[in-house]
């Protein structure tokens, strides 16, 4: 099968079988988590379609005729790319509508239901459809509802419940999954980010399926990081404003608030895997640990451990982790969540919390 998109098959069988039964749906919500392809999937379908010497069941264009030359040059008529502007938040009324001074004379709605120009379709994709303005969404529904002949739509949603339950009704909505981490590796490698299989893999294993943060992750700054952070929670009586300190220093160097909290969501995630590796040696049960992770767990003197008191730390950053992906202030949750671990790690025999009232009784909550 020719499909340059690993890891996502049942996407490619779905779209072969729908073709085959000359059964296409107009109108598609692709959806999984960032960074596992959905775009990729949704260009490649769109060049597919409007090949005009390969059959569309292959899910991709020969590259060669006058559409696939078209579709690489970004510049064919028939296939309408919305993307959510540079510096934006959000996807406005005038990319779907038109302008307030052209509504209905340019725009999604107006392009898709013209003629096809080179072949016998038009496509349409809309990247980030979550971030639609109530009014661009509900614009939409006027072609989701009668879509023009031979159109497809594609939305690409991250977050499914984001969605007007108007528009995902009249879409087929097709599921994405997170990639496996051996996909990644190999990914990593064949897209040429590293040479390094060791590299390759240990970015892998911190992804969380996702080849966009698995990019992101083979910043070497961000292992520094992890090191300062991992180096002083191991201690005996960790230090919780020396971790406050670092972090911030690493978060002030990246402008945009998205970024930062990205960041906070990499180190946090860090952290679990040192909490999860702990409660798993204390629970005699092997944990996935690497060279240096192994490390610090011989550092923390695991012995010493109350295995209620790791488990406290581990719900705590779990915590934490849903605080920062719910937009709660990042260096606000983070301190607190430093200075809870220190102080349960300089109490380790005793769990500070039973454990159904952390979520409750951590300060970097009350603050909020
Ligand atoms: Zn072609």
């Amino acid at each position: 099968m020719q499909w340059p998109l690993e890891g996502q098959d049942q996407v490619a069988a779905y779209f072969q079988s729908l073709l085959r039964q000359e059964k296409l749906p107009s109108s598609f919500l692709f959806a999984g988590p960032p960074g596992v392809g959905k775009w990729t999937a949704a260009v490649e379908l769109a060049r597919g379609l409007l090949c005009l010497r390969q059959s569309p069941e292959q899910l991709t264009g020969c590259r060669t005729c006058r559409s696939c030359k078209l579709v690489e040059a970004g510049t064919h008529p028939d296939l309408i790319l919305i993307e959510l502007p540079e510096g934006k938040n959000q996807i406005p009324l005038e990319l779907v509508a038109g302008s307030r001074e052209r509504r209905g004379q340019e725009g999604l709605i107006h392009q898709i239901a013209l003629r096809p120009d080179v072949g016998t379709r038009k496509v349409a994709v809309i990247d980030e459809a979550d971030t639609l303005t109530p009014e661009a969404a509900n614009s939409l529904l006027k072609v989701l509802e009668e879509p023009p002949l031979d159109s497809v739509l594609i939305l690409i949603s991250h977050n499914l419940e984001q969605q007007l339950p108007t528009i995902r009704s009249r879409c087929q909505v097709v599921p994405f999954r997170p990639l496996l981490p051996e996909a990644i590796a190999r990914l990593v490698q064949q897209l040429g980010w590293t040479d390094s299989a060791q590299e390759a893999q240990r970015v892998a294993r911190y992804a969380g399926g996702s080849l966009r943060q698995a990019r992101e992750l083979l910043d070497p700054e961000l292992w520094t990081l992890r090191s300062a952070v991992l180096d002083e929670l191991a201690r005996p009586r960790p230090r919780g404003f020396a971790i406050t300190e670092q972090v911030s220093q690493a978060l002030e160097k990246l402008k945009q608030p998205a970024q930062r909290r990205n960041r906070a969501v990499q180190i946090l995630g860090f952290v679990l895997g040192f909490y999860h590796a702990l409660v798993c040696r204390l629970a005699g049960a092997e944990a996935p640990a690497d060279e240096e992770l192994t490390g610090w767990l011989d550092r923390a003197e695991p012995d010493s451990w109350h295995p209620e008191a790791a488990q406290v730390c581990l719900h705590r950053v779990v915590h934490a982790l849903e605080l920062v992906q719910r937009n709660v202030q990042v260096a606000l949750v983070l301190q607190g969540l430093w200075e809870d671990l220190a102080r349960q790690t300089a109490h380790r025999r005793t769990p500070l919390y039973e454990l159904e009232t952390v979520f409750d009784r951590s300060p970097g909550v009350a603050a909020v």
